[in-house]
């Protein structure tokens, strides 16, 4: 959905997109905090948003691991994004695989509206398989980082977030014990049952809930 007022216009100068992607424990926010410090201090306008997930965690700061903030709002959309980005000169958006499909032609939009657009989220879920939108955002990214953890077993550097609770089990939103950073080589992905049982929501809330705790393990 293509804003009509843009269509047969050329993009503006300047526009790009970034992300940063990778496994839980990876540094991304602490990546996607470290280059929004920086156009604060060029005094460009900067806006972070954070999709809404559960209101357990309303807060209004993105916070990584060695405990650096910037302040961040709440959007529910993309819709949101489109709104508050177009008031900005950069836009971070933490989290950003849990946000609606519309976010792709939205960062689209932003950036060829001459925005810096830098996005952080994991690339793959706890099965291992592309986390969408991430793949669509990969792919039209002037620049892409992809951030590696440690593998918790074996040591080497990990790109896969392990699942590690019992099957069934309802997770507390927040718990930092239920996933853990592992490479291509110890990754064991759930069996195909488990896999559907499971909620997709439930997975995306945990999955959530250990972005916002988990940053107190180490990163890579
Ligand atoms: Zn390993």
């Amino acid at each position: 959905m293509l804003d009509e007022a843009r269509r047969g216009e050329p993009p503006r100068m300047g526009g790009v997109v970034e992300v940063i992607c990778g496994p839980m424990f990876s540094g991304k926010t602490e990546e996607l905090i470290r280059r929004l410090r920086r156009a604060q201090i060029a005094r460009q306008k900067v806006v972070v948003l954070k999709p809404f997930l559960d209101d357990r965690y309303a807060d209004d700061h993105i916070v990584s691991h060695n405990s650096q903030r910037v302040p961040s709002v709440r959007v529910e959309s993309s819709e949101d994004v489109r709104l508050l980005g177009m008031n900005a000169d950069v836009v971070g958006i933490d989290e950003v695989q849990f946000l609606d499909a519309g976010i792709v032609e939205v960062v689209e939009e932003l950036a060829d509206s001459g925005r810096r657009v830098i996005v952080a989220g994991l690339d793959l879920d706890y099965r291992g398989i592309p986390f969408e939108p991430m793949p669509q955002l990969l792919a039209r990214a002037e620049y892409i980082t992809k951030a590696l953890a440690i593998c918790v077993v074996c040591g080497h550097p990990a790109s896969r977030s392990q699942r590690v609770t019992g099957e069934g089990e309802r997770i507390v939103v927040g718990s930092t014990d239920h996933y853990e950073a592992r490479c291509r080589s110890c990754f064991r992905a759930p069996i195909e049952e488990e896999t559907h049982a499971k909620d997709a929501n439930v997975v995306a809330e945990e999955m959530a809930g250990i972005a916002e705790g988990g940053r107190r393990q180490q990163d890579a």
